[in-house]
């Protein structure tokens, strides 16, 4: 069984509010940014989004599922305007797809509320929390009913730290060292932290010290081994990963987003299969990260 639990679905509408929203986050620079760069958004990918509706892209997200004989995947939205659009697309094919929730403040009790609501739907199985876009500290007090409220409902929260490609991103979030107060005050709740912590790989191992209610997903690229001091190989963060986690809590992900030009990221899965071989990982150690882990964190 191979669930990815890190994949996107960005829909034209989202996109439309992500670019409101970064312009109210900067006063309108991003806009100004995007037209005199090379833009976030290019020409053909909007395009795609336009003419690609709910009913489209659940039928193309199964068809790329079922190539790469993917059982499920579990969908973030890009900002937190996608949630009902989310839920219209996981409804189609309930067997296949699942959600999480993406608050663009997580410090606002009206998340809780609407964290409850969608949890009792059976499709928002996790939260996404994008610190360094929504300047908002993990660390931040005013966030914590929030998680007492997952621990509370078992729904796992899934953390960019790290580089990333999103525009307006304040980089003083990005250290995954903000969890260690949250993660203990909140031992109910689980955590995972996207792509090795992309960049901060030293940090989450150090995490690994004390939490065992943190969890590590390998999704994307994982480009930004490129940009350490030592690269390292892929198999090499694997292994490490594993001799501090274990591999009970490691979850495979793509980070995939169709854009028209290129489908589910078979690359990406073939490259960590691949990086496990090298280990010689065993096949119960690698049954977990690519499906079981996610299938017990998630209630699958
Ligand atoms: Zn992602």
């Amino acid at each position: 069984m191979i669930i990815d639990s890190h994949v996107h679905l960005v829909t034209h509408a989202m996109a439309k509010a992500a670019i409101k929203r970064m312009d109210k986050l900067s006063n309108g620079a991003f806009s100004k940014m995007s037209q005199s760069g090379p833009g976030i958004m290019n020409r053909e990918f909007v395009d795609f989004l336009k003419k690609t509706d709910i009913p489209e892209f659940a039928r193309l997200w199964v068809e790329e599922l079922d190539k790469n004989k993917v059982d499920r995947a579990l969908f973030l939205p890009i900002s937190g305007g996608g949630h009902d659009e989310l839920d219209e697309f996981v409804r189609l094919h309930p067997d296949r797809f699942s959600a999480y929730m993406m608050p663009d403040d997580p410090s606002k009790k009206k998340v809780v509320k609407e964290l409850e609501q969608r949890a009792k739907s059976g499709r928002f199985l996790g939260i996404k929390l994008y610190p360094c876009v929504s300047g908002i500290s993990v660390a931040d007090k005013r966030a914590y009913p929030l998680y007492e409220a997952a621990g509370a409902l078992n729904i796992p929260i899934l953390i960019h730290f790290g580089i990333t490609m999103a525009p307006m991103a304040d980089y003083r979030l990005t250290n995954p060292m903000d969890l260690m107060l949250p993660s203990r005050m909140f031992p109910r709740t689980n955590f995972i932290i996207a792509h090795f912590g992309a960049g901060f790989f030293r940090e989450v191992l150090l995490l690994g010290f004390h939490a065992k209610n943190i969890y590590v997903d390998t999704s994307g690229t994982n480009n930004w081994r490129l940009f350490l001091p030592q690269v390292m190989e892929l198999s090499a963060i694997f292994k490490r990963a594993i001799e501090v986690y274990g591999a009970e809590r490691i979850l495979f992900g793509t980070d995939t987003i169709l854009n028209g030009a290129t489908g589910y990221r078979e690359f990406v899965l073939t490259e960590q299969q691949k990086a496990q071989e090298e280990l010689g990982l065993e096949q119960d150690a690698r049954n977990l990260i690519m499906g079981g882990n996610a299938a017990r964190l998630f209630g699958l």
